[in-house]
């Protein structure tokens, strides 16, 4: 059967680092399903769609057409043909994803498009809801936190001009709008193990999930 590594968790918690680490020293291909739910965010501001507008985001959920590259030295994703690696990490698509990955019709088309992915082979792959609802059968899945100081600082220390404040008030809308949400919100998988990185650096938890993996 195949190895699926099921890593969720909230932004900032050092997901996507640790996934790709994992994915690296196991030879795996690797999907940031984040990824996608930023890019049909994307789309739908450049078609000029309210993100607000849950019924017109539901309606044209079906329209943008994404490709997306599970490699993990060089993931990347396409719109219809455009590389938006670099647009989907914008303040503005950061700020209108947790509307838009709140359709239930976003989500059940990205949530089939991640398990034909998944159904390829061995992957590792990140998100908010993939040992719950992804790959609910995944052998080994994480729940990786941290504390709140310690994702806004990662996060800060990733982005150009924002403070570390900005970081935490942003984390936190997007955590309750994650988690209160009535799809899929996110939340820990009953056999999840629970992993907090606050006290580790990147290698310390790679080799944790490592070990996961061999048990
Ligand atoms: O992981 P990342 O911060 O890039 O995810 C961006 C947003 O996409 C999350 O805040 C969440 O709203 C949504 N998401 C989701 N389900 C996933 C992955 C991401 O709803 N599996």
């Amino acid at each position: 059967t195949a190895l699926v590594v099921a890593m969720d968790g909230p932004s900032g918690s050092g997901k996507s680092s640790a996934s790709r680490g994992v994915a690296r020293a196991l030879g795996l291909r690797y999907l940031d399903t984040g990824a996608m739910y930023r890019a049909v965010t994307w789309w739908m501001l450049e078609q000029g769609v309210d993100p607000a507008d849950a019924e017109t985001v539901a309606r044209r959920a079906g329209e943008p057409r994404l490709v997306i590259t599970a490699d993990p030295d060089a993931p990347g994703i396409t719109v219809d043909g455009r590389d938006v690696a670099a647009e989907i990490r914008t303040a503005e698509v950061t700020a209108a994803v947790s509307a838009v990955s709140a359709v239930p019709e976003v989500r059940a088309r990205l949530v089939a498009e991640q398990r034909a992915v998944i159904g390829e082979g061995d992957i590792v792959v990140e998100g908010r809801d993939i040992g719950t609802v992804v790959a609910p059968a995944a052998p080994v899945k994480v729940y990786l936190t941290a504390s709140p100081e310690a994702r806004a600082r990662r996060r800060s220390a990733e982005l150009a001009g924002t403070t570390v404040e900005a970081q935490r008030a942003e984390m936190a809308r997007r955590d309750t709008l994650d988690s209160t949400r009535k799809a899929d919100p996110l939340v820990m998988a009953a056999d999840a193990v629970e992993l907090d990185s606050t006290e580790l650096n990147l290698d310390e938890v790679v080799s944790e999930v490592l070990r996961l993996v061999k048990e």
